[in-house]
C-alpha cells in the first residue's frame, strides 16, 4: 500500500513525499496526518532555502546594473590576487569612472541617468572576456579585473571599451565618456595595493583632463 502527500512551496505543487508498505491498508489517519505534516515542514524549508539563496544574491549584486556591488567586487578582488600570486599568472585591474555625470543628472533627470549607467554597464559587458569581472565599486564607478593580463594588456582593453562606450551616443545623454586607470599585480602586492594603484591612475586621468586611460605611474 501507499500513501502520499503534496509538497506546496508558496502556493505551488513542488513535489509529493510518498510513503510505501509491502503490505495492504498499511498507512492509517495518523499515519497521513504525520505524513502531511512532513510535507509541510518540506515545503517550508525549500522555500526557505530559496529565500536565503535571493537574500544572498541581493546582497552581493547591484541591483541597477546586476553588476557585483563593492564588497562582492572586493571578494573577487581578493581572491583574483591569491590566485594569481599561487599560479605565477598576471592581474590586472582597471577602475573606470564616467566623465561629468553629475550633468546628466541635472540635466536630463536621475532616471534617465540611471538608464545612461545600465547602457554603459551593458557596453562594457560586451567587451569583457570570460575570465574579467565587473562590479560597481561607486555611484558610477566600474572596476574591472583582468586575469591573465598585464599593464599594456589591460591598457588596451580599456581603450577598446572607451571607444565602444563613447562611439555612438547614450540617448538623452549624447556621447558618454570615462576616464580609466589600469595597474598591474607586482610580487608580493596585496589587493589593496592594487586597488590603491589603480586607483590613482585613474585619478591622474581625471586631472589630465578625462576620456582617457593612464596606467599607474603615468601623470
Ligand atoms: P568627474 O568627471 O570628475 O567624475 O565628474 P562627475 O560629475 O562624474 O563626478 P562626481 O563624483 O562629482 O559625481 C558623480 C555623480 O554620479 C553624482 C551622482 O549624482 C551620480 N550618480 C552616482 N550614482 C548614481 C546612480 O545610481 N544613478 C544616477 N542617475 N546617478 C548617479
Ligand atoms: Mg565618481
Ligand atoms: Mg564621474
Amino acid at each position: 500500500s501507499a500513501s502520499a502527500v503534496a509538497v506546496r512551496v508558496r502556493g505551488e505543487v513542488w513535489g509529493f513525499v510518498v510513503a510505501g508498505a509491502p503490505r495492504p491498508a498499511a498507512f492509517d489517519d495518523e499515519d497521513r496526518r504525520v505524513l502531511g505534516r512532513l510535507g509541510d515542514l518540506l515545503g517550508l524549508a525549500v522555500a526557505n532555502t530559496a529565500a536565503r539563496q535571493e537574500l544572498v544574491v541581493r546582497a552581493l549584486s547591484d541591483p541597477l546594473t546586476g553588476l557585483p556591488n563593492h564588497a562582492a567586487f572586493h571578494g573577487r578582488l581578493v581572491e583574483a590576487v591569491a590566485h594569481a600570486h599561487r599560479r605565477g599568472e598576471r592581474l590586472a585591474l582597471m577602475f573606470i569612472d564616467l566623465d561629468h555625470f553629475k550633468r546628466v543628472n541635472d540635466l536630463h533627470g536621475h532616471q534617465a541617468g540611471d538608464a545612461v549607467l545600465r547602457e554603459v554597464t551593458r557596453r562594457l559587458a560586451a567587451c569583457t572576456r570570460c575570465e574579467d569581472a565587473l562590479g560597481r565599486v561607486g555611484g558610477e564607478e566600474i572596476g574591472w579585473i583582468l586575469p591573465g593580463s598585464d599593464l599594456t594588456a589591460a591598457a588596451e582593453a580599456a581603450e577598446r571599451a572607451r571607444a565602444c562606450v563613447s562611439a555612438d551616443p547614450i540617448p538623452p545623454a549624447g556621447r558618454v565618456t570615462f576616464s580609466a586607470g589600469v595597474a598591474e599585480l607586482r610580487d608580493a602586492a596585496d589587493a589593496g595595493a592594487l586597488y590603491a594603484r589603480a586607483d590613482r591612475a585613474l585619478y591622474a586621468a581625471k586631472h589630465r583632463g578625462r576620456d582617457r586611460v593612464l596606467r599607474e605611474g603615468e601623470g
